[in-house]
């Protein structure tokens, strides 16, 4: 088994930093609630250090040619794969995600952001726009300068790769705060970067809590902050980014919307509910966790969802036959054990779940509350957590309407048979991010983001591009200027 230990606490101008005057901040393993590892904040001295060696490594990495630049990203992508099972061990220790998701889901879905990106890299170009006379404008996409990526606790590998691969094919530096709760994955894709040839400087990790983050995005040497987290932070970070007039991205939490038609395929509708509620022990920003079920089949439903939780296979996450993990935290676990507490005591059926079993690690089954109403608590906030709430409806009006009324706009799923009414209804849908027949998806290729308090910007895709670099319009006049007097 690999040995989750990092080699320092930060990766900072192309080598690991140590500095134990910072905040001791412990790795616990979910599945235990064991120390395996311990890392140090970053004091003022390294958050400068990372953010003065991004500062001078960006202008030299901008200056490459985008093939060049690309090709080291495709390099890392590739090292990343065939490291994939270290690193998803790694991820595991660090969340306590199974190693069957983190095989296929985390250290792989950062290989697809460095390749896909590095693959565009080359071919990010201005425009020439003709204004008659001869005359033209052209336009010179160029990078913003130093990014700062603030990452959540839920995918730590897979967001340092969201943000760095489109960061870094623009031409960009990038300083990254992982989590405090889960500090490993991201020194590992620093280290791989490095190996893979990128210049010392160009993407730095420093480990912390709220406190470095704040620090980081203060800085007036930094660009832009891209924030994968809560609604709340989301809201600070963006006010203290607007202050200064950097550019963000946010990537915030949801309480997204599944709807059921009784016409839908009954199996492949369970499949998405469980996918868009227990994947990850619930804890995914998109999750689908107002399951509207329409009233005809909601017995249906309700029956087949406790058949196919029965098979869950709860146990330590490095098995690979485990498929449902711990909470990564107690911290979490407390705060679902509280919102499963609240829906019994607002009269939510118990479907099935709820409990705590018998054994160490922050472990709670998955749970499935049914007869839902839309003024629940557990209907209204996000939970994080494998939580399920199991509304009824009569109507697509109504559905709609429902499923819109709410502050988020993450993600939004509908199944049915019926073709029209899915692209009828999805194009109804207050979401950034919707799903026919299908839930959780998240290719690199596709925009994935929020509207509404779930975010502002995309990433993933060619829109990302769009959020780590900007224009340059020069005009070009081919004959004498004249002026009034
Ligand atoms: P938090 O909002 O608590 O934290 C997110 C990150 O911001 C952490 O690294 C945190 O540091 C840091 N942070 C906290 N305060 C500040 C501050 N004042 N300035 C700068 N940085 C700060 O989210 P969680 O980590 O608890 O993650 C769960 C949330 O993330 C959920 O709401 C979920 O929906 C959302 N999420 C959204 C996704 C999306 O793509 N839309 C994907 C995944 C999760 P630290 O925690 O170390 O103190």
């Amino acid at each position: 088994m690999t040995d989750p230990k990092p080699t320092a606490s930060h990766y900072v101008n192309g080598n690991y930093v140590e500095d134990t005057r910072g905040e001791p901040i412990p790795v616990i393993y979910p599945a235990t609630g064991a120390e395996i590892a311990r890392v140090y904040a970053a004091t003022p001295a390294i958050v400068d250090q990372a953010i003065s060696a991004a500062k001078s490594a960006q202008p030299a990495w901008a200056a490459m040619s985008g093939m060049d630049r690309g090709r080291i990203l495709r390099r890392a992508a590739d090292i990343i794969r065939e490291r994939n099972r270290e690193l998803s061990e790694i991820e595991t220790m660090d969340t306590g995600k199974p190693l069957q998701e983190t095989l296929v889901a985390d250290a792989v879905s950062a290989a697809d952001a460095l390749e896909y990106f590095g693959g565009l890299a080359a071919s990010l170009t201005g425009e020439h726009i003709p204004l008659g006379d001869g005359n033209f404008a052209y336009t010179i996409r160029q990078p913003l300068g130093v990014c700062v990526g603030i990452g959540a606790w839920n995918y730590p590998t897979q967001i340092a790769g969201w943000k760095a691969a489109p960061a870094l094919a623009c031409g960009n530096a990038m300083v990254f705060k992982p989590s405090e709760t889960t500090t490993l994955g991201a020194l590992k894709l620093a280290e791989i970067l490095t190996e893979a040839g990128l210049p010392d400087g160009v993407f730095n990790v420093v480990n912390g809590a709220g406190a470095v983050g704040a620090a980081l995005i203060t800085d007036p040497r930094v660009a832009k902050v891209s924030l994968t987290g809560s609604v709340p932070t989301g809201k600070k970070v963006a006010g203290i980014a607007a202050g200064e007039m950097k550019h963000v991205t946010m990537e915030l939490g949801g309480k997204s919307p599944l709807v059921i038609f009784d016409d839908a395929d009954l199996d492949s509708a369970v499949s998405g509910a469980i996918l868009g509620n227990f994947y990850s022990t619930g804890q995914i920003c998109s999750n689908g966790t107002r399951v509207f079920v329409q009233k005809g089949i909601k017995e249906a439903f309700l029956g087949r969802l406790t058949e196919r939780i029965a098979d869950v296979v709860m146990g330590d996450p490095l098995d690979e036959t485990t498929n449902f993990g711990p909470m990564v935290s107690q911290a979490q676990l407390d705060i679902v054990q509280r919102y499963v507490a609240k829906g019994k005591e607002e009269a939510a059926r118990l479907v099935t779940g709820g409990a705590r079993p018998d054994r160490d690690g922050f472990f709670i089954e998955p749970t499935v509350f049914a007869d839902v109403t839309d003024g629940m608590t557990i209907a209204r906030e996000e939970i994080f957590g494998p939580v399920m709430c199991v509304l009824d409806f009569d109507t697509e009006d109504e559905v709609l309407a429902r499923a819109n009324a709410t502050e988020y706009g993450l993600a939004a799923g509908v199944f049915t048979r019926d073709f029209a009414r899915a692209h009828r209804v999805v194009a109804g849908f207050e979401a950034g991010t919707c799903y026919i027949n299908s839930y959780n998806d998240a290719p690199v290729e596709a925009p994935f983001g929020g509207v509404k308090a779930s975010g502002v910007g995309r990433e993933n895709s060619k829109e990302a591009i769009n959020h780590y670099s900007e224009v340059k319009s020069v005009f070009v006049r081919m004959n004498a200027c004249e002026a009034p007097f």
